[in-house]
Parts: structure tokens; C-alpha cells; sequence
């Protein structure tokens, strides 16, 4: 509970933590019931996405618990602190968290539901080209929601173009401070081994990257510098429609981020200023990474064309990714 919010939460007025903590969480805790299920939209790698009704239209993401856990009850409850973080965060840029099913038989996460395209939808499969004006306006709304995140106290863990939605040109992040949660799911895994799902690795720091392990990817040291090394990615994507280390096998990347090599520029057409944003967010050391509000400033200062009115400019192109 966070103690700046006494009147809310009691802090001081009385009231033990646990129960307080408990009053707290069950405003948010949606009766399995209520929900009405609707399309499947997609599954992850811990469950299933839904369309669904409750109160109007929302997204409802079931996880898939694990039944072999053999800690289920902490896992629980560490799962209500993440959602009790959730309940916090109210950002233009987020996700709007409504609500959990805590029912340990029906664990969900109801959100509000996104109805246009993620980022990596529009760069990686329609293959959209984004003006410099058009990416710099979406790296600074992404930085503006971490930021806000981050200031928070909630890591993202998994910021990655899929869990980036453009609504009416607008950036709305999905899928924050989640990743713990997963403790408790199988899922769609299969075995009790590493899972690298495409698109992953590159998105991951080299002291997340340094900490993997065959059998235990649960517990890797995610953090704010961690957050802003996805992010650099993400900026990366934007630039250059493509992944780094694009085509290369996992244990490659994983060697070669390991060991603190970056993504060569070589071919990148771009000026020094945009590449240093790469360079900084991709930092080795975790101090040298900039925090989102320096990243902010960056954005303002660099340097916005002046929108030409002729057909083939790619403004042209970039508003068929503003849907
Ligand atoms: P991973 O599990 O590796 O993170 P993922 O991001 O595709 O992969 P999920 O987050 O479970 O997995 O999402 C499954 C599908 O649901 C994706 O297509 C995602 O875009 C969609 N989705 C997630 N949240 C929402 C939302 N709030 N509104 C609409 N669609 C959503």
C-alpha cells in the first residue's frame, strides 16, 4: 500500500496493513461471473486474451496457473501485490487497469480494451514507414507513460513493440509490471525449460541477458535501466522497421549482448543525435542509461522537419500507421 495515499489506504488512521490491504484489493477484485467472454484475440505465452463485456468493452487476459506449483498460495499473494500496484497507475499513455479475477481456479486481468494496432503490428507486418516527426512524437508518448510508470515505483518488464498499441494516434502501453505474475502460469510452455519466444531477446539488457538460465527464467533483475534498454530497442524498431541482431540465432545474441556488443548503425541513416539516444539507452552500465525524463528532453530537442505538402513525402506514408 502505498503510504503517500493514508486517506485512501489508512496509513496511520488506525487500521492494521492486512486489513487494509485486503479492503483495498477486493475494490478490485471482479466477480469471475460478471465477466462476459467474447472473441479470443490472441494468445501469450502465459495465456489467453479475450474480448469481453463487463460494463462496456474490455480485455480480459487469463492466465494459465500452473497446477504442478508447489507454492501456489505465496505466489497468490504475490500476484495481488502486483495487482495492487496496478490499481495506481492512471496515465493518457497506459493501459486503464480495471480490475483482476482473483478466484485462484480463474486468475484474469480485466482492462480497458485497445481496438487499432500495435506498433509491431504496423512496423513488422504491415511493414509501415514512419516519418522522423511521426517516430519522435511516439517515442516521446511511450517515454511519457514509462516515465510515469517509473515514477510509480512499477517496472514494465516486458516493454516491447507488441505490448505497444497506436489508438488513434495515440501510444497505449499494455501488459506493465506483469511479469512476476507469470510465476504462476505454465501456460503455453512446453517442458520446464528456457523459452525464448521470437522477438524477445532483443529487448532484454545484458544483465537480464547475463542472468538467464536453462531451467529458471523467473527471477532476472529487471529494473527501471532495464525498462530504458527496451526502450532503446523499441527506438531502434521505429528507425529501422526491423529488430536488432535481425536473423541471428538466440545463443548469438545472447553471447553478444552478454559480452556488451551492440546492434552496429553502420547502415543506419540517421544523424548523431538520434543515434545517441541508441548508444545511451543500450548502455553496458546500467548508470550510464538516462532516465526517461532525460530521454524526454532529448526528444524536444531534436530536430522536426517541416511538413512538405507533396504526394510522395512520407507524411503520406506515416498517416496509414496513425489508425
Ligand atoms: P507475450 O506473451 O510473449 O508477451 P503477447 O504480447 O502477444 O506475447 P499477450 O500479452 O498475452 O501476449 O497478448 C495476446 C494478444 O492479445 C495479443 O495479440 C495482444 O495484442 C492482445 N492484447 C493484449 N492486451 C490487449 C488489450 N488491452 N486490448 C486489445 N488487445 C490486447
Amino acid at each position: 500500500v502505498d503510504s503517500t495515499e493514508s486517506g485512501e489506504d489508512g496509513g496511520g488512521q488506525g487500521l492494521s496493513w492486512s486489513r487494509v490491504n485486503s479492503m483495498s484489493i477486493k475494490e478490485w477484485d471482479i466477480p469471475y461471473e460478471e465477466l462476459q467472454f467474447e472473441d479470443r484475440i490472441g494468445d501469450g505465452r502465459f495465456g489467453s486474451v479475450y474480448k469481453g463485456n463487463w460494463h462496456g468493452d474490455v480485455a480480459i487476459k487469463m492466465l494459465t496457473v500452473d497446477s504442478q506449483q508447489t507454492d501456489q498460495t505465496s505466489q497468490l499473494q504475490a500476484f495481488k501485490r502486483e495487482i495492487a500496484m496496478l490499481r495506481k497507475t492512471r496515465h493518457e499513455n497506459l493501459v486503464l487497469f480495471m480490475g483482476a479475477c482473483m478466484n485462484p481456479m480463474h486468475l484474469a486481468i480485466v482492462t480497458s480494451l485497445c481496438k487499432h494496432q500495435t506498433l509491431f503490428t504496423h512496423i513488422h507486418l504491415r511493414k509501415e514507414k514512419f516519418a522522423m516527426n511521426r517516430i519522435i512524437i511516439i517515442a516521446s508518448q511511450i517515454a511519457q507513460g514509462m516515465g510515469y510508470l517509473h515514477a510509480k515505483g512499477i517496472v514494465h518488464k516486458d516493454l516491447k513493440s507488441k505490448n505497444i498499441f497506436i489508438e488513434n494516434g495515440k501510444v497505449v502501453i499494455t501488459d506493465f509490471g506483469l511479469f512476476n505474475v507469470t510465476k504462476l502460469c505454465h501456460g503455453n510452455r512446453k517442458g520446464e525449460w528456457l523459452s525464448i519466444p521470437p522477438g524477445w531477446l532483443c529487448y532484454l539488457a545484458p544483465e537480464v541477458i547475463r542472468s538467464l538460465q536453462a531451467f529458471n527464467h523467473m527471477d532476472l533483475p529487471f529494473s527501471k535501466a532495464s525498462d530504458v534498454y527496451a526502450f532503446g530497442t523499441v527506438w531502434y524498431e521505429l528507425l529501422c522497421g526491423e529488430w536488432p541482431f535481425h536473423g541471428h540465432p538466440s545463443e548469438s545474441i545472447i553471447w553478444q549482448v552478454g559480452r556488451g556488443m551492440k546492434q552496429s548503425l553502420g547502415a543506419l541513416q540517421a544523424s548523431k543525435d538520434v543515434k545517441d539516444v541508441l548508444m545511451s539507452c543500450w548502455a553496458y552500465s546500467v548508470d550510464e542509461r538516462p532516465n526517461y525524463s532525460r530521454l524526454l528532453k532529448t526528444f524536444e530537442r531534436l530536430p522536426r522537419k517541416r511538413l512538405a505538402r507533396c504526394p510522395s513525402h512520407p507524411i503520406q506514408l506515416s498517416r496509414s500507421a496513425e489508425s
